[in-house]
């Protein structure tokens, strides 16, 4: 019987998970630019983080007041209000999900330029936060490889933590990290062989340039093998165009994702390059 209820043929829209007002619990400089941030009670609790190089939004002050956007009670739990715009917000790396405890933790670079940063640069223990619902986007690293190349910037150092600490045994992985000094190196843990290739962009030189030549320049290794890549925008794709164009690697063996991009405010969460 076709149905005559005009609702009947509206997609469900999708609601998303009540965001979450947390307490921030400690607030520690790993590096001169990387802040790690420990959140946790009661509204915690529930949060889920179900694999490496997820993520999720923290919401943040209002910029001329400085005020936090507080969801309100609303028939399906905490919602931000319906009538007035949606506050910003900005995504992260749940680095480390302690389900027990109900703390997560968070790192978060210090680049200077955007509210986020600012954010991270001076939050303190005792503050609130005001997160989403839940974390998304999990990348399970896969067994039946021989090798990882794994590459990115210090956005991304979070996720390549969690990617590593899940690879399997068997697997080799080579990481290369560029962040700004040496001060900058954080020791990373993988149950895998690995080594990390630090490169650092002292001296002046583009976020990325030398992510990008130096894993253009690095053979790939013998055998089956996957490629990680998160940095900026513009230089995952050119990282991309060349592993298709000028290595003839398979699509399905790459993984990229823009995590910013220069000049772009909150740039999209989901950008994998997929237009080249
Ligand atoms: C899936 C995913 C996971 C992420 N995980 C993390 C994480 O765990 N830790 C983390 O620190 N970041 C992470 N990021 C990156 C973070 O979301 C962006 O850097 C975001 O733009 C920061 O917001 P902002 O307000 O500081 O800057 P924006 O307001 O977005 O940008 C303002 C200006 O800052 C510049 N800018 C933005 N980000 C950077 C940067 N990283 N370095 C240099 N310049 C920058 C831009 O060019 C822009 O001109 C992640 C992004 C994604 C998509």
């Amino acid at each position: 019987m076709v149905s005559t209820n005009p609702t009947d043929s509206q997609p469900a829209r999708r609601r998303r998970p009540p965001p979450r007002v947390v307490d921030v619990l400690e607030v520690e400089r790993i590096t001169p630019r990387m802040v790690r941030i420990t959140l946790g009670g009661e509204q915690m609790k529930e949060f889920q983080s179900k694999g490496p190089a997820e993520h999720f939004r923290i919401y943040l002050p209002d910029a001329e007041t400085g005020d936090l956007p507080l969801p309100v009670d609303g028939p399906d739990g905490l919602t931000f209000p319906e009538d007035q715009p949606r506050p910003m917000s900005r995504a992260y790396t749940p680095r480390r999900w302690d389900a027990d405890a109900g703390e997560l933790v968070v790192d978060i670079a210090l680049h200077e330029h955007g509210p986020g940063a600012a954010w991270a640069s001076t939050i303190k223990a005792g503050d609130s936060a005001v997160i989403s619902g839940q974390a998304g986007g999990t990348y399970f690293p896969e067994a039946e490889v021989d090798w990882y190349l794994i590459g990115g910037d210090e956005a991304a150092l979070p996720a390549i933590g969690t990617v590593l600490e899940a690879m399997p045994k068997n697997v080799r992985a080579l990481v290369f990290a560029e962040v700004h000094d040496a001060q900058e190196h954080q020791e990373l843990t993988s149950p895998a062989t690995f080594e990390v290739t630090w490169l650092h962009r002292e001296g002046g030189s583009t976020p990325g340039r030398r992510l990008a030549n130096a894993m253009k320049a690095a053979p790939l290794p013998e055998g089956n093998g996957r490629i990680w890549v998160s940095c900026e925008a513009d230089v995952m794709r050119e990282i991309r165009r060349y592993y298709l164009e000028e290595r003839g690697v398979d699509r399905s063996m790459l993984r990229t994702q823009g995590y910013w991009k220069m000049g772009d405010i909150n740039h999209p969460d989901h950008d994998m390059g997929d237009d080249v």
